[in-house]
């Protein structure tokens, strides 16, 4: 991709609150591309139930052949849970394309936005780092079947993988991104119970610290980890943990620094990245215009950040930085979502932010 060149993006707009707050992302980056001199094309993919009905599965085969084209898109949260049957059990649209292009690095920034936020933990400022493609979520961890089965009607089981490669790949990341930080890395783990599984993990993130030596490296057991980010909040930086402790995990930083609304991601492999949102698709506030749309508008703009480095635009950085501003003074000018106490509706939120924008 040339400096010139017009950014290409897919686009999915997802179930629940996906379509509103995807809208919201879409204008916004347009937005601040344009401010940019940054023409951008978006490629508008079907997935999630609106692909049930259309095309009988809920992510086509000609979304991941449109897919295959891009090295870039906003994923917006899909409703599995509410699929039908045969679609419920499967991996769901996400995890299948988390699986299906190794995105295997999802990174969770929770930090309070503005002075103007209730926050429970108002000095929290963390990373989660967590690993995306293996460990405790079996539904994603085979190269192919599930690692969950019923051997009777009465019995569930589960399969944990984890592997020395794809641990060491993810402590690099975390390691990497400590250092641009307060060069901190705290190793979440369960080892005192499940030695093997998390205890590679663990080793294999000590055995990484090595070629970092300016960053100091503390590990923790995930459930202690849990109460200390509540009780201790400023003293922790980047997290690294196994993909399941990191998704929990990162929906407690979330909340802990405003709202589970304003937690945002970006999942990436060395060529592709997928802006994604670390809540779900909300059913209980769909389509009531209420959801709030910083998560998703944010992810945005760390996926602007992720294409910025890769194809050395330092226009696309410049994107995200001013669309982050836009909306830390839309919060300070004290326009808030429900969730964080406020009357402001996503469509109101975005106009504000748009308009911040507009006066520069
Ligand atoms: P959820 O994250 O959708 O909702 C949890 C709570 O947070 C709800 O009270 C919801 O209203 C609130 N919330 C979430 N996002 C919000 C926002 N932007 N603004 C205001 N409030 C917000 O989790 P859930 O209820 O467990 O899951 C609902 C569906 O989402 C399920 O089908 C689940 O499988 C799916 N899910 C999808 C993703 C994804 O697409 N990445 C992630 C998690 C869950």
């Amino acid at each position: 991709m040339s400096v010139q060149d017009s950014l290409r993006l897919g686009v999915l707009a997802g179930d629940g609150i996906g379509p509103e707050i995807i809208s919201a992302a879409v204008q916004i980056t347009e937005r601040a591309l344009a401010a940019e001199s940054v023409p951008v094309e978006w490629r508008r993919l079907r997935m999630g139930s609106e692909a049930i009905t259309s095309d009988g599965s809920p992510l086509p085969q000609q979304t991941l052949d449109e897919l295959d084209r891009l090295d870039a898109w906003v994923l917006g949260p899909h409703d599995n849970a509410g699929y039908p049957g045969p679609f419920r059990d499967g991996l769901s649209p996400g995890g299948t394309i988390r699986k299906r292009y190794e995105l295997y690095s999802n990174i969770r920034p929770a930090r309070r936005l503005s002075d103007t936020i209730p926050a429970a933990c108002p000095s929290l400022d963390v990373v989660v780092v967590r690993e995306n493609t293996e460990g405790f979520y079996s539904d994603r961890n085979m190269y192919d079947g599930a690692g969950e089965f019923m051997p009777t009607a009465d019995v569930a089981m589960a399969v944990a993988v984890f592997t020395r490669e794809a641990c060491e790949r993810i402590a690099h990341q975390a390691f990497r991104l400590a250092r641009t930080r307060r060069q901190s890395v705290t190793v979440a783990h369960k080892a005192n119970v499940l030695s093997k599984t998390t205890g590679l993990f663990r080793d294999s993130c000590v055995r990484v610290a090595e070629h970092y030596p300016g960053v100091t490296v503390r590990l923790e057991h995930i459930d202690a980890l849990a109460a200390l980010l509540v009780a201790r909040p400023a003293e922790f930086d980047v997290i690294v943990a196994e993909n399941m402790f990191g998704d929990i995990l990162s929906d407690l930083t979330g909340q802990l620094a405003g709202s589970l609304g304003m937690a945002p991601s970006v999942n990436a492999s060395d060529t592709k990245a997928m802006a994604q949102a670390a809540h779900g698709s909300a059913p209980d506030i769909a389509g009531r215009n209420v959801a709030n749309p910083v998560a998703m508008i944010l992810s945005t703009a760390m996926l602007l950040e992720w294409l910025a480095e890769k194809h050395g635009r330092p226009a696309l950085a410049d994107a995200a930085t001013a669309i982050r501003d836009a909306v830390r003074r839309t919060l300070d000018d004290g326009v808030h979502t429900p969730d964080l106490g406020g009357a402001a509706t996503t469509t109101g939120f975005t106009e504000h932010v748009l308009s911040v924008l507009a006066a520069g």
